[in-house]
């Protein structure tokens, strides 16, 4: 859908919208969610959570946003965390450089090409800026992306705002490796915010500067790469690989990926179909999904392999989630700076683990969503609008309206939303405007079903339940609702075979 009806819908219904938008000096690629947004936001991770985290035994911590300067010296972050920037000589604008080839060639630029190749190509493909149109630029030159801070009164602590939630995993592996299982592969999970100081923000939460992620980083022996407990659960799944040496999609099983040595091992593949897996449990259809192997000069500093997971919408394909295999890049960084051991022991021999990651944007996966469920459609002379967004991250699961306020039925209705939130279903209460209007309000929003008490409800103890796609009604007993809203939530049911 395009960009201008989801920013409509945002802003009209507060999904998200600009912060500290009541001044005129706020700057770009900061985003608000009110709380229809923040509640699916909120979900997107809960599923990832459930999905990822929980199925697959991982552990989840909580960082610290801000970490000292050492973490980034280690990380390479200070030296090689940059973009490759040029100005405009008329109009002084600033752009990334490989992107502003990138749409001018309709290609991918690896933004690692030096700054003297950059310049070359902007003057081969005759490259003119968007703002001015003007033709000349200054020369490229690199800019640090790290968002820097003094800790303490004097100001001799410098900090960073993390760039990555991972930094905070690698550096607490030792202590929560000790008090775990000891046991390798070990997933270390967390979501939270990071920073970067983009150079361009845009398309709304495609690109920011602060920016929610839910990274996984998981910790294992690089001589058991294809020692993997569950892997029979998806040697025959088909993961969607867009390959280097073809540059083609195809479906490729896992147990292939592995054995022709697509990917480095079964734990690589092992993890891209779990990824693929929770990519459909939260709406994208297969067909608009790929992973895409990346070049050594696309790939970052740190990563030996990396597959970024991309979907397609109408601002073309936009990457959800790389995955990179880290090697022991990281932890050997961080013992060298901080002069620690970080190897661990495993029958008898000592070593550096290696880290496979899966590092996904929360706002890019929200705003994907709404983009491939945003639904308008003609009925008669009625536009409707609504998001086919699957139960699981719907803001409520169902709204409940008194058909009229008087004779009983607000107060019935009341008293069914409140048992349905006290078996823990997220419910909406609304008892304004005509019923139409308010099934159009919750359609809008993405929630599934809407349950309706009207005079025959205070008759014989029914309710009309509607679904939000098909528009179609039924009449259910009061009693039956909890039951049924717990097996259409987990898709146990249809809503036609109720
Ligand atoms: P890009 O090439 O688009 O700048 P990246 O390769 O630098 O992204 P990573 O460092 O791999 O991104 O970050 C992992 C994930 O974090 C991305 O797949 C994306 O979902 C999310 N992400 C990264 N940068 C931003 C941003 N500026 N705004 C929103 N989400 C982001």
């Amino acid at each position: 859908m395009p960009k201008e009806e989801i920013n409509n819908l945002a802003l009209r219904r507060t999904l998200y919208f600009p912060s500290g938008e009541i001044y005129a000096s706020a700057p770009s690629g900061f985003w608000e969610f009110g709380p229809i947004g923040e509640a699916i936001r909120r979900k997107i991770v809960a599923v990832w959570r459930k999905e990822l985290v929980e199925r697959e035994g991982m552990i989840e911590i909580g960082g610290s946003q801000i970490l000292p300067e050492d973490v980034f010296k280690a990380s390479g972050h200070l030296e090689s965390f940059n973009d490759p920037i040029v100005q405009c000589k008329k109009c002084h604008s600033l752009f990334r450089a490989d992107k502003l080839i990138a749409e001018k060639v309709d290609g991918i630029v690896p933004e690692s090409l030096a700054t003297t190749e950059l310049d070359k190509l902007i003057d081969e493909h005759k490259v003119q800026c968007p703002k001015c149109r003007g033709k000349n630029f200054e020369e490229v030159r690199k800019f640090n992306m790290m968002m820097g801070l003094q800790i303490g009164a004097t100001g001799d602590q410098p900090a960073y705002l993390r760039p990555e939630t991972c930094q905070s995993i690698f550096c607490d592996f030792r202590r929560l490796y000790k008090s775990s299982r000891q046991e390798l592969p070990l997933g270390i999970a967390q979501a939270g915010k990071s920073f970067r100081n983009e150079i361009a923000p845009r398309n709304t939460l495609l690109r920011q500067r602060e920016f929610g992620q839910m990274e996984i980083e998981v910790f294992f022996n690089p001589d058991k790469i294809n020692d993997v407990a569950h892997f029979e659960d998806v040697k025959d799944y088909k993961l969607n690989l867009m390959l280097l040496k073809t540059g083609k999609l195809g479906k490729v099983s896992c147990s292939d990926a592995a054995k022709k040595k697509i990917v480095s091992g079964k734990l690589v593949a092992y993890y891209l179909a779990r990824v693929q897996q929770l990519y459909e449990k939260l709406g994208i259809p297969l067909e608009k999904m790929r992973f895409r192997e990346l070049d050594n000069d696309e790939r970052a500093f740190y990563a030996k392999e990396t597959w970024d997971f991309e979907v397609e919408t109408d601002l073309g394909w936009v990457e959800l989630m790389a995955c990179n295999h880290r090697t022991d890049y990281d932890l050997k960084g961080h013992a060298k700076q901080s002069k620690q051991d970080l190897s661990v022991t495993e029958e008898g021999k000592k070593f550096v683990p290696h880290i496979f990651e899966l590092s996904a944007g929360i706002d890019r996966a929200f705003y994907v969503i709404l983009d491939l469920s945003f639904r308008k459609e003609k009925r008669g002379k009625e536009e409707r609008i609504y998001l086919k967004l699957p139960a699981a991250i719907a803001p409520y699961l169902s709204g409940v309206f008194p058909l009229v306020k008087k004779d009983g039925l607000l107060e019935k209705a009341e008293e069914i939303a409140q048992t349905l939130r006290e078996h823990q279903f997220d419910v909406f209460f609304d008892e304004k405007g005509s019923i139409g209007k308010r099934y159009a309000r919750v359609d809008e929003i993405g929630v599934p079903y809407a349950i309706t008490v009207d005079y025959d409800t205070m008759k014989d103890s029914t309710v009309t339940l509607r679904e939000r796609d098909s528009m179609d009604q039924k009449r259910i007993a009061i009693e039956k609702l909890p039951e049924t809203l717990w097996l259409l939530s987990l898709e146990k049911k249809t809503f036609k075979e109720l």
